[in-house]
């Protein structure tokens, strides 16, 4: 899946806690709950559930652990596709361009291939392609 939108905006709670850190929710009713916790550990918060103006963008490892770029286990939300590509460079991901589908890989640093070309792809992926030998060009 490497780097993608998702398909709808998060919700967050606003005010964001002292320490900046803001929670991204996937369901209304989740932020909702969340807020309304806060607000009953301190009566003074104001906390509410609000929409993010649009969709995060995430990266996924196209690796073996398939794990989301994130930090102590949390998935991390990016606003746009280059601070994902930036967030990704900083822990050591690799991102590689497809040669056959122009697609881009993700890899995180514990699923980094060990060759950064793609290999050349074998004659069943080249038929299927449409690619079919002509007779009498390659004996
Ligand atoms: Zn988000
Ligand atoms: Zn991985």
């Amino acid at each position: 899946m490497t780097i993608h939108q998702l398909r709808e905006p998060c919700w967050v709670i606003t005010p964001a806690d002292d320490d900046g850190w803001s929670p991204h929710y996937g369901l209304w009713a989740e932020a909702s709950a969340a807020a309304t916790e806060i607000r009953e550990d301190d009566p003074g918060s104001l906390a509410v559930a609000k929409k993010l103006p649009g969709p995060c963008w995430v990266a996924e490892c196209d690796g073996t652990c398939e794990d989301l770029l994130g930090d102590d286990g949390n998935p991390l939300h990016l606003h746009t596709a280059a601070e994902a590509l930036d967030a990704m460079r900083r822990q050591g991901w690799t991102v590689i361009h497809g040669a056959l589908s122009g697609d881009e890989l993700a890899y995180c640093g514990n699923d980094k291939p060990g060759i950064a070309e793609p290999l050349p792809p074998s004659p069943a992926e080249l038929e299927a392609a449409g690619q079919l030998r002509l007779p009498g060009v390659l004996s």
